[in-house]
């Protein structure tokens, strides 16, 4: 199933759970504006070369549209769109005031040398540069961005509207990036599955953890599981798959993948085939990659009792009912991943108040939010009968539904 459709399907069951009235189920399923742009740059041997941009913003019923931007070969008007969708939601559930929105380049970074990567990302704000801004729609770092990226729209906007730090989140500290935002992603997905163990008198230190994904979002959540206690087993990324059953040395294993633009060829543990990460046998398995990873395909042979959802809509719905008759606990995406885009709200908020925070400051309270946001999701759960994603997403449309109907529909 396309994400959108997934996403859609997830968004309808909440909204009958909800008894949402259906015109607002409509209006809020209908995103608020799609942009998609035509960016055509001269590559480094002189040649043009064309890509196409997207910007999807998706509501803004509880305050600017937020979410990162992606550049990935896959980047397609649906994804863009479902991914647009996920972080109104997403926000809502963190209770941070924002929207949703998100963005993506189709191309692939890794063939792209750094000066033209330069020009796209230049020509992409010229672009949107208009549609853009502090208070209407706040872009961040996503799947193959990372802070340069966001050094060079802060850059590029600025020549337009001048100096506006808090036009752009996931920066560098240099530029006014927040302590702690680099490993905020993985933080949240730490304080997550702490919580959610917890519920079933379970702590880190005593659960076995394969997580597929290595960048960003997945090797910050081995490393914080590991420093809790928690054995790693299994890790994969786009370069191969590494196991064991001692526990990999995540440190190493960091250091191993920067210096080998991937884990492949890692001597602490044995390679082995990246295609079955997803069914070897552990207590928890956290997909920090692609979207759609878990489906009708191989839902019946996962293993994991938890699953924690670092990544984007990891799970197809279709697998979510065979998980749910196996008595898989699922995490939803937008509470589990939500600790990247709670710190970019502290950034933001940083950037407008013009003052900075210490590290302590920034991780304590993202563990407020993280386990705040677990206890409403529970209530949720408890006053619909619903699994963790319904009752994540009842309580982020709720949300949403009466922020929209407290601004009234007066034309
Ligand atoms: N790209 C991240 C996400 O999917 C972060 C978005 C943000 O910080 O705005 O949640």
């Amino acid at each position: 199933m396309n994400a959108l459709a997934a996403t859609s399907r997830n968004f309808k069951k909440a909204a009958k759970l909800l008894g949402l009235d259906t015109k607002l189920e409509k209006s809020l399923l209908i995103p608020f504006r799609e942009i998609k742009v035509e960016c055509t740059i001269p590559k480094d041997d002189g040649t043009l070369a064309s890509f196409v941009g997207f910007r999807v913003q998706h509501d803004n019923a509880r305050g600017p549209m937020k979410g990162g931007i992606r550049y990935h070969p896959e980047v397609d008007p649906d994804e863009v769109n479902a991914l647009a969708q996920l972080m109104t939601w997403k926000t809502a559930v963190a209770n941070i005031p924002y929207g949703g929105a998100k963005g993506g380049i189709g191309c692939a970074p890794g063939e792209l040398s750094v000066s033209e990567l330069e020009r796209l990302t230049r020509v992409f704000t010229q672009k949107i540069h208009d549609l853009i801004g502090v208070h209407i729609d706040v872009p961040a770092p996503d799947m193959g961005t990372n802070p340069q990226t966001m050094a060079w729209i802060l850059d590029e906007y600025s020549k337009f509207h001048g100096y506006s730090p808090a036009v752009v989140t996931g920066k560098p500290i240099d530029l006014g990036g927040s302590l702690g935002r680099d490993a905020a992603t993985g933080r949240g997905v730490l304080f997550a599955t702490q919580a959610l163990l917890e519920e079933y008198g379970k702590s880190i230190s005593d659960q076995q953890f394969v997580i597929q994904g290595f960048g960003n979002v997945g090797s910050w959540a081995a490393k914080l599981i590991n420093e809790f206690g928690g054995k790693v087993i299994a890790v994969s990324d786009a370069s191969g798959a590494v196991k064991n059953l001692k526990g990999l040395d995540i440190d190493k294993l960091i250091r191993h993948a920067l210096e080998n633009r991937g884990i492949k060829g890692f001597s602490g543990g044995e390679a082995f085939d990246p295609k079955s990460l997803l069914t070897e046998d552990c207590d928890v398995l956290i997909p920090a990659a692609l979207g759609g990873v878990i489906n009708r395909e191989n839902a019946n042979d996962i293993r994991a009792k938890f699953i924690i959802e670092a990544a984007n809509h990891p799970t197809d719905p279709e697998a979510d009912e065979i998980l749910s008759k196996k008595g898989v606990i699922i995490l939803p995406d937008i509470f589990a991943n939500s600790g990247g885009v709670t710190v970019s709200y502290f950034e933001w908020v940083q950037n407008i108040q013009g003052f900075m925070w210490d590290e302590e400051k920034v991780n304590s309270e993202l563990k407020t939010y993280m386990t705040n946001g677990f206890k409403y999701v529970k209530e949720m759960c408890k006053s619909h009968s619903c699994d963790l994603r319904m009752g994540a997403f009842t309580l982020g449309l709720n949300r949403v539904a009466r922020a929209t109907v407290l601004r009234g529909w007066e034309a």
